[in-house]
């Protein structure tokens, strides 16, 4: 099914929500470009719901605009917004079967022959053997596929998702996941998607935004946050990060630090901040970037490498690959992640181990941010 509903972007400007003293939202600036898959990533409170609800019209701004396209819709109440909502709460009427249910939209707007548009959307998400069940005769993930085909027959321009897969096993989550990925692709419309889990926010979104604390710290592709962090709470939230502080010895394309003794290198322009000789830097590296041997073989690391020595304090498998934990006089537990095919007998705790990874995967964030 094609269904390019036209439309344009979601634009909010300057828009905040308080309540009362509290400040919920801060002055907010986000486009969300049309047709993209866009995902408000925050942890519990930083006002990820807030925003969504103020795109839907559910809550009214204290201050600030909210485009659709060209038209303002900042005080359209939800109903006369070409937005539709999806919650973890599925919110199924018990009573009707998953095709009247779908039907709802279509029906209260006085549509009479509605079984092509059901069926197309029944097909869109796969549960057209379920039409006559009722919701409790679904499992979770398909009781949120239904509701997810009942705010998509009304045609919205937007779709709001909030913490939809929440109520989710970790197994049904994932392929849920895949599953909205697709029937977004396939629809063609804007999904605005809530969630505090990363991993759920990097599969399914063209672009995140990471909220804290009311504000948008940083937004970007998923790859791009990734590999490149630009605060130290990004670089924390998206998976793990090894910061280690340091102090600038010079600073030209290539950054030189030192960090108790240490010399480390990294490219300027993986650094959120303009590093400055005598300055200080926190020097970032993801676990699974670092390379670890045991010390005695330290003259086989290849020369022009970042490299720290240290001690394995603890080791865990996780299947795939094992992590280590290593105390560094640079930097106490270091976190590093070792493919199982390229362990080592020797890696066990106490060996003396010598760290290793590319400059060019090293970042650098403002060591005086908040
Ligand atoms: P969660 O994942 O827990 O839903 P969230 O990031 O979506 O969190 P919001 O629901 O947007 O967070 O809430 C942001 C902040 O605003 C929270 O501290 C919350 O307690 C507060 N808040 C939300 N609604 C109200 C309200 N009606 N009155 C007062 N404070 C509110």
């Amino acid at each position: 099914m094609t269904d390019k509903t036209e439309g344009g972007d979601v634009r909010l400007s300057g828009i905040s929500k308080h309540y009362g003293t509290f400040t919920a939202v801060h002055p907010l600036d986000l486009t969300v470009p049309q047709g993209s898959f866009f995902a408000l990533l925050g942890a519990s409170g930083c006002g990820k719901t807030t925003t969504l609800r103020m795109i839907a019209g559910l809550e009214e701004p204290s201050t600030g605009t909210v485009h659709l396209g060209d038209r303002e819709v900042t005080h359209l109440p939800p109903y006369k917004r070409p937005v539709n909502t999806v919650f973890q709460s599925y919110a199924l009427f018990p009573h009707l079967s998953i095709f009247e249910n779908i039907a709802f939209g279509l029906r209260r707007r006085g549509i009479k022959s509605v079984k092509k548009q059901v069926d197309e959307m029944l097909e869109l998400v796969q549960l057209g053997q379920f039409a006559q069940r009722k919701p409790h005769q679904l499992s979770g993930g398909q009781q949120q596929r239904v509701a997810v085909a009942r705010a998509l027959i009304n045609h919205p321009q937007v779709l709001l998702l909030d913490e939809p897969l929440g109520a989710l096993d970790l197994k049904l989550r994932r392929q849920m996941q895949l599953e909205l990925k697709r029937i977004q692709t396939e629809v063609g419309i804007t999904f605005v998607h809530v969630t505090h889990d990363q991993e759920e926010a990097m599969t399914m979104a063209d672009t995140v935004a990471v909220m804290n604390g009311g504000r948008v710290e940083q937004l970007g592709a998923p790859a791009e946050l990734y590999e490149n962090p630009r605060t130290t709470f990004v670089a924390n939230f998206l998976g793990t990060s090894n910061l280690i502080e340091a102090s600038v010895e010079s600073a030209g394309s290539e950054v030189v630090v030192s960090a108790s003794g240490t010399t480390l290198r990294l490219p300027a322009a993986r650094c959120s901040t303009t590093p400055r000789a005598g300055g200080k830097l926190l020097v970032g590296v993801r676990p699974e970037k670092v390379s670890l041997v045991p010390a005695e073989e330290e003259q086989a690391v290849a020369a022009g490498r970042n490299r720290i020595t240290g001690r394995i304090a603890a080791s865990s498998f996780i299947g795939v690959s094992t992590q280590f934990v290593v105390d560094s006089p640079v930097c106490p537990e270091l976190e590093v992640y070792v493919q199982n095919i390229e362990r080592d007998a020797r890696l066990v705790p106490g060996a003396e181990v010598v760290l290793h990874w590319n400059p060019e995967h090293t970042f650098g964030l403002d060591a005086d941010q908040d």
